[in-house]
């Protein structure tokens, strides 16, 4: 199958725009136009977008960190498609990549490999990346062959350019509802659709690149993940990236109390709902056994 390379360019200017909107949006606004209906809106539709990342995109459809009913894949895939960071398939491709190659060559977005050392290879695991063409990401069919099997997905994922599209409207169309003059409509799209995504896009990338160079490591592993407590809320758990790294099928990330992990709260409930299964938890026994320093247990039968 082919993702097309119009679903691509789609993205790259959507990555765009929200960035200079967001620009012009601060210097704009700064101090007079912006109500809590806008915020509202913004974080709502944050919130819609970012668990469709984290429990749909990442730890469901990429890892099978756990089972979810048919209509509720497909309601997160949507949602995912939502922060428009591309059509699933190709996301999922090339986050698989990343776990199979993580700071290494074939790894699409490592801060430490294909994009220089220090800044410049920061800021290619942050977005530089996006830019290049040959990600695995053209390769679902390699990197994805279960997801591809599901004709649902592959709808989505192909539908990815009109998801984007109603997700800047929505905001605009909630404005001009609220406000009643294209003014108001305005004001809530920039907060609604481009600053929103603006944030959105910012926090994942971060995971991608600051999770690969700041904060504390706990196991043994070959790659530069870490684990940062300071991007934990904004991105509902996910920057607990050296557990994820360590143990990347489980549902839950977030390993000692301290360790704030919103989507596996989501993931919790959603299971006790019956909506989703087996989410995978990794036992106290399994993260010691993989602690630095920990001496490996011997193995059955020596
Ligand atoms: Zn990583
Ligand atoms: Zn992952």
């Amino acid at each position: 199958m082919t993702l097309s390379r119009t679903a691509r360019i789609v993205n790259v200017v959507a990555v765009s725009i929200p960035f200079i909107g967001a620009l012009v949006a601060v210097v704009l606004l700064w101090n007079s136009a912006v109500t809590w209906f806008d915020l509202a809106v913004a974080t709502g539709m944050y919130l819609f977008g970012a668990f469709g990342i984290t429990i749909g995109y990442h730890r469901v459809l990429t890892h099978g960190a756990a089972q979810a009913k048919p209509w509720l894949r497909y309601l997160l895939a949507i949602m995912g498609s939502s922060a428009i960071q591309g059509p699933v398939l190709m996301w999922v491709a090339d986050h698989r990549a990343h776990h199979t190659h993580t700071d290494q060559e074939g790894d699409p977005h490592s801060p430490h490999v294909g994009g220089g050392s220090g800044i410049k290879g920061l800021f290619h695991a942050h977005m530089g990346w996006l830019w290049n063409e040959n990600t695995p990401a053209h390769r679902p069919s390699k990197q994805c062959p279960d997801l591809v099997r599901d004709r649902g997905l592959v709808r989505i994922s192909k539908a990815f350019p009109w998801i984007a599209l109603a997700t800047m409207a929505v905001p605009f169309l909630l404005g001009l509802a609220y406000y009643g003059t294209l003014a108001g409509a305005l004001q809530t799209f920039v907060w609604g659709a481009l600053v929103r995504t603006f944030f959105m896009h910012h926090v994942t990338w971060s995971i991608n690149s600051i999770c690969h160079f700041w904060g504390y490591r706990r196991f043994e592993s070959d790659d530069h993940s870490t684990n940062n407590p300071a991007l934990a809320l904004l991105s509902l758990g996910e920057s607990w990236h050296h557990n994820h790294h360590a143990f990347p099928r489980a549902a839950k990330m977030g390993m000692r109390w301290y360790e704030v992990d919103i989507s596996w709260q989501v993931i919790r409930l959603f299971t006790k709902l019956g909506w989703m299964e087996k989410p995978v938890v990794i036992s106290r026994e399994r993260q010691d056994a993989k602690r630095i320093g920990a001496v490996p247990a011997p193995v059955a039968g020596d």
